[in-house]
């Protein structure tokens, strides 16, 4: 057990001012519905919920690497080791990783989402004790949020997002919000909301906006669909970077379902992220169907 939170700095999308903190995709989200996706703690097998219709890239992220899921299951037992507020808060605190001043935004979340209430409430706490640091995320977690409408510090910058099994309570309290959408087009025609592609329409503006979807989507879907094309096109949101960002350098690239990942074949085996993987094995753990990999 760890006394610490571990947080990533920056990724594909987000600058090196930015610490991420994550728990795992599913398990910590009781309040997610259309995205519902878990991967196993210990196999990494992704199960989709009974209502899911895009799949949580985060839970898919998890499918592939094993060391991702042991970090956000770690960040999640110490969280959920420590009970109250005011020693999740002080848990939170001191694993801010401020280096010096260097970090600037603090994401809570890439993957996860505040799973009672006591861990929402610390959140706000740490960042009254930080108001140099601004502490943004998306949420399902609608009731957390309303029951403490009124006592969000300015520097703690939410948006709900939309998809979850509390969605009347955007409409009902007027609650910023985020789209996931198939398109572009679909943002701008059907919706008429302008598109994120760096987290800045959540920390830096107020209103409204859409994500297009990204990530391996269950097969047949209509999400799986709109995410071939996508790929296709070389449009998707992550693409190599993403995946790159989990391995190790002097890998090869490798396509999978459109997108490249850095894999090394070995004797028949494929090592992504520094997990071993066959063939078979590494289409399995994205299921999709069109999925091919190449050792
Ligand atoms: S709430 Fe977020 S992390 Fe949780 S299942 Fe949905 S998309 Fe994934």
């Amino acid at each position: 057990m760890t006394d610490i939170l571990k947080f990533g700095i920056g990724n594909a999308k987000l600058n090196k001012d930015t610490a991420i903190l994550s728990l795992p995709a599913g398990h910590s989200c009781p309040f997610a519905k259309d995205c519902r996706s878990c991967a196993h703690r210990e196999t990494g097998k992704i199960q989709d919920g009974p209502h899911t219709q895009f799949r949580c890239y985060a839970a898919n992220t998890e499918a592939l690497f094993s060391n991702v899921r042991v970090g956000r299951w770690n960040n999640f037992e110490a969280v959920k080791e420590a009970k109250t507020t005011l020693q999740i808060a002080a848990l939170i605190d001191r694993s801010l990783p401020l280096r010096g001043g260097k970090t600037k935004l603090i994401r809570f979340h890439q993957s996860g989402d505040f799973f009672n209430q006591a861990y929402f409430d610390a959140w706000l706490l740490v960042a009254r004790q930080n108001p140099d640091l601004l502490f943004y995320g998306y949420t399902k977690a609608l009731p957390f949020w309303v029951k403490r409408l009124g006592e969000i510090p300015s520097n703690f910058k939410l948006v709900a997002s939309r998809g979850g099994t509390h969605d009347h309570l955007i409409e009902e309290h007027g609650l910023r919000s985020v789209r996931v959408v198939l398109s572009e087009r679909e943002a701008k025609r059907k919706w008429k909301l302008p598109i994120d592609h760096d987290d800045t329409h959540v920390w830096k503006y107020d209103g409204d906006f859409a994500i297009v979807i990204h990530g391996t989507q269950p097969a047949g879907s209509k999400a799986g669909k709109a995410w071939y094309k996508i790929a296709k096109k070389g449009k998707g949101g992550y693409k190599a970077k993403y995946f790159a960002h989990y391995t190790k350098k002097g890998m090869k690239s490798k396509k999978v379902n459109g997108k490249h990942i850095h894999v090394k074949p070995t004797a028949g085996k494929i090592v992504v992220g520094g997990v071993p993987f066959t063939s078979k094995q590494l289409e399995k753990a994205v299921q999709y169907k069109g999925t091919k990999v190449h050792a």
